[in-house]
Parts: C-alpha cells; sequence; structure tokens
C-alpha cells in the first residue's frame, strides 16, 4: 500500500471496535491519541503545530513570500459512533500526503500551506462542525445553557472565543473527502469536483385529528391524525421524484399521540427534511407540500420551520482549477453537489473560498464500519490534491 493508504489505516484506525468499525468521537481519549499522531508527523516534516482552545489543530508550513495568504487544507479528526476509518481523517492524512511530496521533490510553495484538523464536526451537543465554525466565528456561546453542554466537553465559552481566526489571511480552503454517497462509485468515476453543499431544510409538521374510540367510531366519521399524515408523506415523496433528480426528502422521526392501540390518533408530529442546491426547488417543494395537505380531508396541519442551511457553492475559480487538473491528470471525473455538510461550510460562511475533491465510496456506505474507499482512488485524490496546491500556488489567491 501507498504512504498515504497506509497513514490513514494506522491513524484512521485509533479507536477501532471489535466489529471493525471506529469510534473516536470528538474531543475523546482517541481523538487527542489521533491529533497526537497527526501532530508528531506535522512537526517532523517541519510544520510548526498546535492545539487551538477547542481542541483544533492546526499546522503551517512558511512559504517563501511572508505576505501571501494561506492555502489550507482541512477536515475532521473525529468520527461518529460506530463509524469507519475514511471520513474526515482522509482530509487530514491527505494534506499530511501534499507536504511529504512537497519535501520529496523538494519544492517550496510561495504561499504557506496550512492543515487543519477539526474537532467535533459530527453532530453532539454542541451542534455538528463544532470546530471549524469556532475557527470562523460562527458558534454562539452565550446562548442559554451552551455554558453547561460545553463544560461536559471541558470547555468553557472562552475557548470558543479564543478559537476564531481572522479568515481574511487565507486564500482558499480545500477539503479532501470521501462522497459518502453512490454517485460517483455508481458511475464508474474516480474524482468528484464539488460544485456546492446542498441546502438542509426542515419543518416539523404536525398533523392534527381527532380522539376517539377505535371500535365505535365508523370509518366515515373518523378525523384520523395518522392516516392524514401518511397520505402527505406518500404524496411529498412522489412529488420529489417528480420534481428533480437531486431532491432529496426524508422523514426521518414520526411521533404518535394519544399513542394507543385502540384509540384514534388526534396529532402525529413528524419531521419533514429535504435536501437541493438550489433554494428555489426547495421553496418550490414546501409550496407543493403545502397545497398536498390543503387537500387531505380530515385533518389539518401546521408546519414550523427548524432548519434552514442553505447551500453553500464552492469557488468557480477552485472548480475551475480542480477540473483542470483532472483533465491533465487523464482522471474521469463530474462536477457534483455534495449532499452532505462539511467543515468547508463555516469557512465558506466567512469569505473563504472553498474547494472540494471528492473520492468514490464503495456503494455510498458511510458513517458505518464498511465505509470503504478503493486504495487506488486514495491515490488519485492525493495527486488531485497535490497538482491544486501546485497550481494555486502560482497564483496570488
Ligand atoms: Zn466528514
Amino acid at each position: 500500500m501507498s504512504r498515504l493508504n497506509d497513514m490513514l489505516q494506522e491513524i484512521g484506525g485509533i479507536g477501532r471496535n471489535e466489529d471493525g468499525s471506529i469510534t473516536r468521537l470528538g474531543a475523546s481519549e482517541g481523538y487527542f491519541q489521533a491529533l497526537e499522531q497527526v501532530k508528531m508527523r506535522m512537526e517532523a516534516l517541519g510544520m510548526k503545530a498546535e492545539q487551538d482552545p477547542v481542541g483544533n489543530l492546526h499546522g503551517i508550513l512558511p512559504g517563501t513570500d511572508p505576505e501571501a495568504k494561506s492555502i489550507v487544507l482541512g477536515s475532521h479528526l473525529d468520527t461518529v459512533i460506530k463509524g469507519g476509518v475514511f471520513d474526515g481523517m482522509l482530509g487530514v492524512t491527505g494534506a499530511l500526503e501534499v507536504v511529504y511530496r512537497l519535501k520529496e521533490q523538494g519544492r517550496a510553495l510561495k504561499h504557506p500551506l496550512e492543515i487543519w484538523g477539526f474537532n467535533l464536526e459530527e453532530s453532539s451537543p454542541l451542534g455538528g462542525t463544532f470546530g471549524s465554525r469556532c475557527v470562523a466565528g460562527m458558534v454562539d456561546a452565550e446562548a442559554p445553557g451552551y455554558a453547561e453542554r460545553l463544560a461536559k466537553y471541558g470547555m468553557k465559552p472562552e475557548n470558543v472565543r479564543a478559537a476564531k481566526k481572522d479568515l481574511d489571511k487565507y486564500g482558499c480552503y480545500l477539503e479532501y473527502h470521501i462522497e459518502q454517497g453512490d454517485k460517483l462509485d455508481s458511475a464508474g468515476l474516480d474524482i468528484g469536483v464539488v460544485s456546492g453543499i446542498v441546502s438542509v431544510v426542515r419543518y416539523e409538521v404536525t398533523a392534527h385529528g381527532i380522539s376517539n374510540h377505535a371500535g365505535t367510531t365508523m370509518m366515515p366519521s373518523r378525523k384520523d391524525a395518522l392516516v392524514g399524515m401518511s397520505k402527505l408523506i406518500v404524496g411529498a415523496d412522489a412529488r420529489a421524484r417528480e420534481l428533480d433528480d437531486t431532491l432529496v426528502f426524508t422523514v426521518g422521526k414520526l411521533s404518535v399521540a394519544p399513542g394507543q392501540e385502540n384509540v384514534i390518533p388526534n396529532e402525529v408530529v413528524a419531521t419533514f427534511e429535504m435536501r437541493h442546491m438550489d433554494k428555489a426547488v426547495t421553496d418550490q417543494f414546501y409550496a407543493d407540500i403545502q397545497a398536498m395537505a390543503k387537500e387531505i380531508s380530515n385533518c389539518e396541519f401546521t408546519f414550523v420551520n427548524t432548519v434552514a442551511k442553505y447551500s453553500t457553492p464552492c469557488d468557480p475559480a477552485l472548480i475551475d482549477t480542480i477540473d483542470h487538473v483532472c483533465t491533465r491528470l487523464n482522471i474521469s471525473h463530474i462536477i457534483m453537489p455534495s449532499g452532505a455538510g462539511h467543515d468547508a461550510n463555516p469557512m465558506a460562511h466567512e469569505g473563504v473560498p472553498i474547494g472540494m475533491v471528492f473520492v468514490p465510496s464503495v456503494k455510498g456506505i458511510s458513517h458505518h464500519g464498511d465505509e470503504w474507499t478503493d486504495p487506488k482512488h486514495i491515490d488519485l485524490g492525493a495527486d488531485v490534491l497535490y497538482e491544486t496546491v501546485l497550481a494555486l500556488d502560482k497564483t496570488d489567491l
């Protein structure tokens, strides 16, 4: 196996469970072990490395022009419970591989090259992409109850404030990541050049009916909230398929009240989640769902918007650069949106141009012990990342 694949299996293997999956939650003992491993390698490569007040790792390789903005390569060091080796760790070890190659080839970059390994990217009581949101200054540590939640991770609001960076000094942020979907694998393509990260919009939808005796209430006189909700879900699912190929719709949570086997349900609450690159499409879809709800008799619906994270486009010039690198290296690739959120989001939110490189996830499996990417693809992605860094170094960013 290549150096990168070895490094990925070694550091990414920290937190391995008996079934082969990986549990390396943010801020855990395993997390800091992995962080130390990466830090040691950074230092061995002549980088200055330090842990910030919220447990992110930052390494810097100085450039020849002290005025030049930094090129940042980053991803996260944590996993979900029973996750895989690749999610997150690929971006950090892939970035180390870039520095190994620079050293081997005796190349010095004009721009400083930084590697950021983030803490607590996966969902936690602190909210997902915690480490990168702290760096971007997007975490409100004063929010009610937040100090108590931070304390569970050994942190204080001061830590959050102290982790914020002045992002004007950074010319771009590149993240090398597994796709976590099956688009590349099923199409037999080697690389995905990410166009942007899709928006996530969620509603809490409640169906209101009337509870009554399950034995004495004849079918025509029922106002069954669960039947109404079921019709709406099936209708929305069909509409999503019709509206756009890349629109996804999920009901992941449902609660039924009063929840007794001999009582007709009077209230059903469901989460409606929709994801797409284009706000116009999710807006249209939501309007269609509302219209459908009005047509469902015997039931009334209310909608509360709970999440509205709108899409984050990647930087057009970075997309172009990565696209050209793939073409030059003769690597099959497509330009595609990311259905999952990443540490790149907060960077883009604070004005840093972002670019992302995807490699195929076999069968689209991720957040699971069976997560796998062919070692050949791991190395191809590193080739793309390396050549992209060299190309960007020739520009002013
Ligand atoms: Zn990830």
